[in-house]
């Protein structure tokens, strides 16, 4: 028996247990690989959070309605961008080590935001948030079991029992007082069905979203898929791996095959990616060894505007990458084409986490409403960890009311 089973552990499921154990409820995590392994574990760009001196927890909600297509729920929106400085105060406190310049917190300008907003924590965001988020729950006292997956879930009477089932098939059953789904949108295994590359992680299979609309919970702009505008077209050994948006931030440039820009490097993703998509189309592509078609990203731009090294320092990870490949990013540009990457759609949440079934409560990726049918560059790192905690602490308090 535990008070709150935790189900995942990307940045949503690891906040929401940390937040649930600080609330006193007794915590089971389940997760299909080791404890962290994640789509959170992958991200390079960046968080997003108002703390710049110029900006505002108003222009942020602004930048994202705009580029949600004013389809996110605006409470679930306020309650996201409202709590970016206290989520960035958090995270630090429990070790990630945000990029200063002096003493101040580095914020760099992204696609679709109109002031600096993106926090980087060194080029890999996403892997030192895993880092300090696993360490929390580790000395929190939940209980983890790795290489386990839920199954199935039925309610019985005012709990919940949940089917488990281990990596070597063994099957066991838990009751709880209350669930926090937090398995992400399972991107990756939607494109596995549809024969697409995706950014996404192994584990990010759809099968717990499915779960929870089949026992009644309202769903919201599920068919709602975010693609990555910059894909790696080639080498054929990055297919799926994605240019972070930090590249385009700064000053790296997209091309059709004659070298004419054809968008703004910094709109929207979707305004981006769509852009690509139709150049393309239209024949205007490159061409891959392979054949494939993309466009291509002036990566010499930026330390043509930045300076020498500016490449090497800033983007170490991507360049580095792509040197093992045998292709210098500093010298040659690089074909790219969009990539699924993020649901946008997801359960129905309330400002408390809750989804529309008694003592099921969801967080992160797995939810729908917070950024409308597209979401900003590092405003779901930010979802993670603000309707993690929030969502770990309302569950914690309906298991233990
Ligand atoms: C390559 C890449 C780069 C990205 N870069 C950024 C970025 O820079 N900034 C940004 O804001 N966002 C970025 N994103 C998006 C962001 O990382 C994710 O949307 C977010 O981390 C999702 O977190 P989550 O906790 O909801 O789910 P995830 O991190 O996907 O975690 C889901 C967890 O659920 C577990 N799970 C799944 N099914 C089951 C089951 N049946 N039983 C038990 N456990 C299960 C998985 O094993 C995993 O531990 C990126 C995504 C990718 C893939």
């Amino acid at each position: 028996m535990a008070d709150v089973l935790v189900v995942g552990s990307g940045g949503a499921g690891m906040s929401a247990a940390v937040a649930a154990r600080d609330a006193g409820a007794d915590v089971l995590v389940v997760t299909k690989s080791a404890l962290g392994a994640s789509n959170t574990g992958r991200a390079q760009g960046g968080i997003q959070a108002a703390v710049g001196p110029d900006d505002s927890t108003g222009d942020h909600f602004e930048d994202s309605f705009a580029a949600g297509h004013e389809a996110a729920r605006p409470e679930l929106l306020r309650t996201l961008v409202e709590g970016g400085p206290d989520a960035i105060a958090w995270l630090a406190a429990l070790g990630v080590e945000f990029t200063r310049d002096g003493d101040d917190l580095r914020v760099i300008r992204c696609g679709g935001a109109r002031r600096p907003r993106l926090l980087q924590a060194g080029e890999r965001t996403g892997a030192e948030m895993v880092q300090a988020l696993r360490a929390a729950v580790r000395a929190s006292g939940a209980v983890v079991r790795e290489s386990t997956e839920l199954v199935a879930l039925r309610p019985d009477g005012d709990e919940w029992i949940a089917t488990l089932r281990a990596k070597d098939g063994a099957e066991d059953e838990v009751r709880t007082g209350a669930v926090v789904l937090a398995a992400g949108g399972g991107l990756g295994g939607e494109a596995a069905r549809l024969g697409e590359k995706s950014t996404n992680h192994p584990d990010a299979t759809p099968e717990v979203l499915e779960m929870a609309i089949a026992l009644g919970a309202e769903a919201t702009d599920l068919d709602s898929w975010q693609r990555h505008p910059t894909g790696a077209l080639w080498p054929e050994a990055l297919a799926g791996y994605a240019l972070p948006e930090t590249t385009r931030a700064y000053g790296a440039t997209l091309h059709d095959a004659s070298g004419e820009r054809f968008v703004d490097e910094l709109a929207p993703r979707d305004v981006v990616a769509n852009a690509i998509i139709q150049v393309v189309a239209e024949g205007r592509g490159a061409e891959a060894p392979d054949g494939a078609r993309g466009v291509w990203l002036d990566t010499t731009a930026i330390d043509r505007d930045n300076g020498a090294g500016f490449t090497a320092d800033r983007l170490a990870y991507v360049h580095n990458r792509y040197l093992r490949q045998g292709v210098d990013i500093t010298k040659e540009r690089v074909l790219v084409y969009p990539v699924l990457h993020y649901r946008n759609g997801g359960l129905v949440i309330n400002e408390h986490g809750a989804t529309t079934v008694d003592g099921i409560y969801a967080a992160g990726e797995i939810t729908g409403g917070v950024h409308g049918t597209n979401r900003l560059m590092g405003n779901s790192l930010l979802d993670t960890v603000v309707f993690g905690r929030i969502a770990g602490t309302a569950a914690a308090g309906w298991a233990t009311r």
